[in-house]
């Protein structure tokens, strides 16, 4: 074979291709909780693509709005003089239904757009209150938060900070520890609060690992954000939109978070969108003053009309559906199927929290090859941050699709035991 496994080099022998879209398997179709391949083998969406695909593929009324939609309006915006309906609407409902009471919502393309925007709002806020010094952005070690300027700038995962030379990054960030808030309190007083603008963290963290909060640790860090000044950005791109079995995970951890990230389980994938509501605390300051200069951000795609629509009808399938509660009823499923893993010779350990599990392997054990036999098994997998296969799938599948999942990846492993 020509090509170039995603173990040794993110570049496909794909002439035409070259990025991490590797070409070993080339999907055609999905349905359900299902994908099938150009080789016609059905698989089994154990990772709800890139923590996505909440509502399952195939969908028929989303395509549906879609459709309605560009037909009517794709999108338009030209800077402060049109809205469209999708967008609006959108918004009164993500706002009613998200953790942040009086909140303001900016649409984005994604979540990166929305980590930028977010850290660009922080450091913003903190010259609009008259303490420039406050630019600092703080995030966890081994955290993914997207991979534009800034996302690429506060990554906890240092494969993705490094190899730009430091003058490439944006400066003034730094990193915090997971579950250690002294460890936490000693990284804010070595820095100094007064230079600290924002702390940003995912609820449960998702590519770092699948690592839960323990208890108190997300109080903590919002407790020590609000006793030093510090703005607390809590990153749903994975979480958001019924991934804990709650709308936001923020609800499930009694966060009130000064900006929250949305992204991915918003429209489940079927159009590009993301977002940040955002708390009166902040968005307050950008209009206390009539002469304050106007915040200069705003995307081709922020508010896509179609994608909004698209959004919308994703909210319907999650509400009329009852997916939310079945993700809660599904975390409980998950977390039995998963912990015989445990006590098998090649894993470290077995963590889940909400409809999300990961199964951590020893270091010596090749966990791309581990998820390629899963693949043959037919069962889609991925091993990420910490040699960790993610366990993230759809929340239609049912009690026998999870465990499933749990004896293939069993399967896989007793195939690489001596
Ligand atoms: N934040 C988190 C926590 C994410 O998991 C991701 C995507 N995996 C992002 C931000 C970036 O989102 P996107 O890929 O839509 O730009």
């Amino acid at each position: 074979s020509n090509r170039v496994g995603l173990g040794t080099s993110l570049w496909s022998a794909q002439a035409h291709m070259p990025s991490v879209l590797d070409s070993r398997v080339t999907l055609v179709a999905g349905d359900g909780a299902y994908l099938t391949t150009s080789d016609g083998a059905r698989l089994l969406d154990a990772t709800a693509g890139l923590w996505h695909a909440n509502v399952g593929h195939g969908r028929e009324s989303i395509a549906r709005a879609a459709y309605e939609q560009m037909c009517r309006l794709e999108t338009y915006h030209v800077f402060g003089r049109f809205a469209n309906e999708p967008a609006l609407q959108l918004a009164d409902r993500v706002t009613a239904m998200g953790p942040i009471p009086d909140a303001k919502v900016f649409w984005t393309s994604g979540g990166s757009d929305a980590v930028d925007l977010a850290c660009k709002l922080a450091r913003r806020h903190w010259q609009l209150e008259n303490r420039p010094d406050k630019r600092i952005i703080l995030s966890r070690a081994n955290a993914y938060h997207g991979l534009h300027g800034f996302g690429t700038s506060i990554a906890g995962l240092e494969y993705n900070r490094d190899g730009y030379g430091s003058d490439s990054l944006i400066p003034e960030t730094a990193r915090i520890p997971t579950n250690d808030l002294a460890g936490v309190a000693a990284v804010i007083a070595e820095l100094g609060p007064e230079r600290i603008a924002a702390i940003v963290a995912e609820p449960v963290m998702g590519t770092g690992g699948v690592i839960p909060p323990e208890p108190g640790y997300l109080d903590g860090l919002q407790r020590l954000a609000r006793a030093n000044d510090i703005l607390f950005i809590v990153d749903e791109v994975i979480t958001g939109f019924g991934r804990t079995g709650v709308m936001f995970a923020s609800e499930r951890f009694g966060l009130q978070p000064d900006m929250v990230l949305m992204a991915k389980g918003i429209t489940s994938g079927y159009a590009p969108l993301g977002g940040v509501l955002i708390a009166p605390a902040v968005w307050g300051r950008f209009f206390a003053d009539a002469d304050a200069p106007m915040f200069r951000h705003g995307l081709t795609y922020s508010g896509h009309a179609t994608a909004c629509a698209v959004a919308a009808t994703n909210l319907d399938i999650l509400e009329q559906e009852g997916l939310v509660e079945r993700a809660a009823e599904l975390e409980g499923v998950l977390a039995r199927a998963v912990k015989p893993l445990a006590d098998h010779e090649l894993v470290a350990d077995v963590r889940s929290a909400g409809f999300m599990a990961g199964v951590q392997l020893l270091p010596e054990v090749p966990g791309e090859a581990i998820a390629d036999a899963c693949i043959a098994g037919g069962v889609v997998m991925r091993a990420i941050n910490n040699n960790t296969l993610q366990i993230c799938p759809p929340f239609v599948v049912t009690d026998e699709e999870v465990s499933r999942i749990a004896a293939t990846i069993q399967d896989a492993l007793d195939g690489f035991a001596s």
